[in-house]
């Protein structure tokens, strides 16, 4: 089987064809975003049939697509906004159903088809999925299933309050997230203004030919370099927090960890774990931290996921 799954992230757009058991057969990408959303459409098609091409299939071979836009996706089909690109209120199933015409199209947002991945991939079916990257969200996963709230939005772990004494802006509105203190973006811009500040940091970057980021920062720290240890000491704080808050809300079985921070997540564990010791209730506290188990591509494998099971849905098989 054949299934037709694009990403569009904030910065890049991959395309690819995958076959059930969510391997890559091929692969197709973009870097940046058309402003205008129909030609970035259209362009994801194109590289569909590229894709398509180099398997010596067409189109027509492809059992199922799956998009994920980048951004809030309510109902699974209405993208409601892009902050990154400025797209807002797309029928995305109409939109993709006109350029490929295709019957079986599914679509939702990042995190919640890389959180069904996760599930389809490791046949667990209860647990938080927590995503670090130039964001931070979350989807609950029960008996197998997205809880997706009564707009598709449930999960918004980002946009809980963990700072009070200094709270930075975030791009939602509100002051002192965890995404305006603990995402990738925001780990690099604190990296990059303690860099301009303290020129023997900023050297062991250029010596070391780091980029001065988040994940430089995060190879600095496996050297046990203070400064960077800090910082993942901070953010690991905030994220903690605000997984505490998951915990005692939802008291999950399990919680694992995905997005680009993700590959970090040996250095924020302890700082974590400690926030979950003194801000959950002892009953909701023993609870495993993995990473996910579908590497960079998670986003991507979702796509294929949430298409499959739409899939499976319509033709009455059952999910693996
Ligand atoms: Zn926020």
């Amino acid at each position: 089987m054949y299934i037709g799954a694009i990403d569009m992230g904030g910065s890049k757009t991959i395309v690819a064809v995958l076959n059930e058991q969510f391997e890559i057969l091929t692969m197709e990408r973009f870097e940046g975003h058309e402003k205008d959303w129909r030609k970035h459409f259209d362009r994801t098609v194109a590289l569909l049939d590229r894709c398509t091409n180099k398997l010596h299939i067409t189109t027509n071979d492809l059992s199922a697509l799956g998009v994920v836009p980048p951004g809030m996706v309510r109902n699974e089909r209405f993208l409601l906004l892009a902050p990154a690109t400025g797209w807002r209120d797309l029928d995305m199933i109409e939109e993709y159903h006109y350029r490929t015409g295709f019957d079986i199209i599914a679509t939702d947002c990042d995190v919640n088809a890389s959180a069904i991945a996760e599930s389809d991939v490791t046949g667990i079916k209860d647990f938080l999925w927590y995503n670090i990257s130039n964001g931070i969200g979350a989807a609950i996963i029960a008996n197998g299933e997205n809880v997706p709230g009564a707009n598709g939005v449930s999960g918004e772990l980002g946009h809980v309050k963990v700072e009070y004494e200094n709270p930075r802006p975030c791009p939602c509105g509100q002051k002192g997230c965890c995404e305006a203190h603990a995402s990738g973006a925001a780990i690099g811009r604190q990296v990059l203004q303690l860099a301009n500040e303290n020129p023997r940091y900023a050297k062991l970057f250029s010596d070391n030919g780091y980029p001065v980021n988040a994940y430089g920062a995060s190879l600095l720290a496996r050297e046990n370099e203070p400064i960077s240890l800090k910082v993942f000491q901070e953010a690991g704080k905030y994220i903690g927090r605000s997984i505490a808050i998951g915990l005692n809300v939802i008291n999950p079985p399990r919680v694992f960890v995905g997005g680009g921070v993700s590959r970090s997540l040996d250095l924020l564990l302890p700082e974590i774990r400690h926030q979950i010791e003194i801000g959950t209730v002892e009953f909701a506290r023993n609870v495993p931290i993995e990473q996910t188990n579908l590497g960079y591509y998670a986003a991507l494998k979702g796509a294929a996921a949430i298409a499959l099971r739409k899939y499976q849905k319509y033709n009455g098989t059952s999910r693996p």
